[in-house]
């Protein structure tokens, strides 16, 4: 498998954490450690400081996503955010379905679909999340449902759509939990992800397809996830809270 046919991307998922003023400290630190990786750098912060972030990180080469998109371009939805106003923020990526997501805020493969053509349309790149509960691993249905959940996410889009869309293997057992998958179970549902998007858009466009892991990936573990051939990157929870563990992920994926 040539990796070199697609990006590395590692990007931090800060979740509802960080005042305005711990983003800039925690970008001010982040900066320097990452501006030798040789990957694609992603942030997320809360809604209400990726304005500031943007201007933080401009001219660096760390870019701001959002951790959630509305699929509506204005309207009575309130407490939503919509792409253009992402957009004017200086926004590039936005986590869509995030299972989080889906297990609090009721998103559905449905909504995550429109999320993510919201995103896509409007020139964001999307960050799509699916994954397995721990009882749907132990059931045996983990590839059954993630491929589901990507084809459903996808519903709509183009080949060309694709240079615009990052998949993120998540199982939900091992965000935020510490335990992690073991990097051939990443592997293993990584590349059936892989063999979905080549059912659909042929083995190019899919081998072009940057395809991250996240569920507790840190510092100690990041370089042998990253080393498998269809694991290209990662979202990254509580270790993207953390300076040098972030910077140490970035490392791992830049060789
Ligand atoms: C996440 O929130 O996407 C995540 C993977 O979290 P953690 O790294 O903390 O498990």
């Amino acid at each position: 498998m040539d990796k070199s046919k697609r990006k590395a991307v590692i990007a931090g998922n800060w979740k509802m954490n960080k005042t305005a003023a711990e983003t800039s400290v925690l970008i001010e630190e982040l900066l320097p450690l990452a501006s030798g990786a040789n990957c694609d750098v992603v942030i997320c912060p809360p809604m209400v400081n990726l304005g500031a972030a943007a201007q933080q990180t401009l001219g660096s080469n760390v870019a701001v996503g959002s951790q959630n998109i509305h699929f509506e371009q204005s309207g009575a939805y309130t407490g939503e955010v919509s792409a253009d106003m992402l957009l004017d923020l200086g926004v590039k990526y936005a986590i869509v379905g995030h299972s989080e997501r889906r297990q609090y805020f009721a998103e559905t493969d449905e909504t995550v679909n429109l999320r993510a053509k919201a995103a896509v349309a409007a020139g964001l790149t999307a960050i799509i999340c699916v994954g397995e509960s721990l009882e749907q691993r132990e059931q045996g249905v983990t590839e059954e449902l993630v491929r589901l959940q990507t084809k459903v996410a996808l519903g709509g889009f183009t080949a060309a759509d694709m240079q615009k869309v990052i998949i993120a293997y998540e199982p939900v057992w091992a965000i935020g939990t510490g335990r992690t998958a073991t990097a051939d179970q990443a592997e293993e549902v990584c590349a059936a992800i892989r063999k979905v998007l080549a059912e659909l858009y042929g083995q190019q466009v899919a081998d072009g397809v940057t395809i991250q892991y996240g569920g507790s990936m840190n510092a100690a573990n990041a370089a042998e996830l990253l080393s498998k051939p269809n694991v290209d990157g990662g979202l990254i929870g509580g270790a993207s809270l953390k300076p040098a563990d972030f910077a140490a992920i970035i490392n791992a994926a830049s060789v």
